[in-house]
């Protein structure tokens, strides 16, 4: 028996002020871009957006619905559009913001579970990382290398074995 270890190795800045100024500026649209959000049943307004590798910027708000499981989120709508705008273009990063009315919005989230696997294969198909800013409307940034990392042992299309 073996035991392994996963980790990786993200930023954490105090505020938006200590990035970048175009990782600052794709914050500040992503808080924006909260927004834009359908979200009558959550009241959790989720911003993102992409910088593609072409410096196209592409948006994306969450979009919920009376019948909840139909809801989508604005990392995946985000992915969806970018990849159907502009097709076999990488995104280079994403900034994803939120503005939560039944609480705070002074810490960063991070992408659920769904979207995680959603951001996974986005890189994985078009071979390239994705950079993640994540902030809320206040306080600390966190600042990911790549989606991947935050889908360890991620099952992929590799696994289908799909020609072999
Ligand atoms: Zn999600």
């Amino acid at each position: 028996m073996n035991k392994e270890t996963y980790q990786f190795t993200y930023e954490v800045y105090n505020s938006i002020e200590d990035l970048t100024e175009e990782e600052a500026w794709l914050l500040k649209e992503a808080r924006e871009v909260t927004q834009h959000a359908y979200a009558p049943y959550s009241h959790f307004q989720v911003g993102a957006v992409a910088k593609m590798a072409n410096g196209e910027i592409v948006a994306g708000s969450n979009q919920e619905n009376a019948s909840f499981p139909v809801g989508l989120c604005a990392e995946r709508v985000l992915l969806a559009s970018a990849a159907s705008i502009f097709p076999k273009v990488p995104v280079s990063v994403i900034a994803i913001s939120y503005n939560n009315e039944n609480g705070k919005s002074d810490h960063p989230v991070a992408p659920c579970g769904i979207c995680r696997q959603s951001l996974q294969e986005f890189e994985e198909r078009l071979r390239h990382p994705i950079k993640l800013i994540l902030g809320g409307m206040t306080g600390k940034v966190f600042v990911i290398p790549n989606a991947t990392s935050l889908l360890p042992l991620a099952f992929t299309s590799g696994e289908l074995a799909i020609g072999s």
